[in-house]
């Protein structure tokens, strides 16, 4: 589905990622972790054509998708979820929706889309007429994906869903997130501080520190590393 190849991103410059090589498979969950600054955020931001890779390739099915406008990409079928959700808070839940799927134009399609949010999400439903900027972090972090979806995009990138959540919002995203993964086929790519989480779920995982990728694989094994377990996993 997504590969980058040799990735380097700066920000004027600062090299925040160097030399980033990943593959996120088809159908799969793939978890990115890392402490503070390490550039996951950064990563999404290069993946989605937020920013662009001063040197490297990122390829979606095969398609070099550097250095394309982030509005081709998510009409390519990915959809960005970035930290902090950025739902729009005078608008109410069925409204945000709307904005989501901008770039539909069959009312039906948009109707059906907004339905089938509503089944993954029946706290949406109940709230359809609140306004964004009223309804708790878990509500919101729960709208942000809810409209992410709306362009039925086949991959999603989720950028630290958990943050800031109560540990209960926590289990509920987590569990939304598997779910769509195994209903609808989506494939994600979850960056997350919450590392035993984002581990669990997650099939393979990257570790990142300081723009690099220090160490890859299989989630179980990742989750089960000394380093990583010291690290991120708040052990001694
Ligand atoms: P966190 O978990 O704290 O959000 P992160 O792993 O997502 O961290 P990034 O936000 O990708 O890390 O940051 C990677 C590096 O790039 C950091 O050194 C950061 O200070 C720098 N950086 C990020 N955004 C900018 C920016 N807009 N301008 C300049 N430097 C930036």
């Amino acid at each position: 589905m997504l590969e980058l190849r040799g990735v380097h991103t700066y920000y004027g410059h600062i090299h925040a990622l160097k030399g980033i090589d990943a593959v996120v498979p088809d159908g799969e969950i793939v978890a990115l972790i890392g402490g503070n600054g390490a550039g996951k955020t950064t990563t999404l931001r290069t993946i989605s054509g937020m920013l662009r890779p001063k040197q490297g390739s990122v390829l979606m099915q095969g398609k070099d998708i550097s250095g394309i406008p982030a509005h081709q990409i998510l009409q390519m079928g990915m959809s960005h979820v970035p930290e902090g959700r950025r739902i729009f808070p005078q608008l109410t839940v069925r409204e945000n929706l709307e904005i989501g799927a901008h770039t539909v134009t069959d009312r039906k399609v948009i109707e059906e889309r907004i339905q089938e949010g509503f089944t993954y999400f029946p706290r949406l439903k109940e709230r359809e007429h609140q306004l964004g900027g009223t309804m708790s972090g878990g509500e919101q972090q729960m709208l942000a994906i809810a409209r992410a979806l709306m362009v039925n995009p086949k991959l999603l990138l989720l950028d630290e869903p958990s943050m800031g959540l109560s540990p209960l919002f926590v289990e509920a995203i987590f569990d939304i997130i598997v779910e769509l993964n195994a209903k609808r086929g989506t494939t994600i790519l979850l960056v997350e501080q919450n590392a035993q989480m984002a581990l669990s779920v997650a099939k393979h995982a990257y570790v990142l520190q300081t723009g690099e990728v220090k160490l890859s694989g299989n989630a179980a094994d990742i989750a089960e590393d000394e380093s990583v377990r010291k690290a991120y996993l708040g052990e001694d």
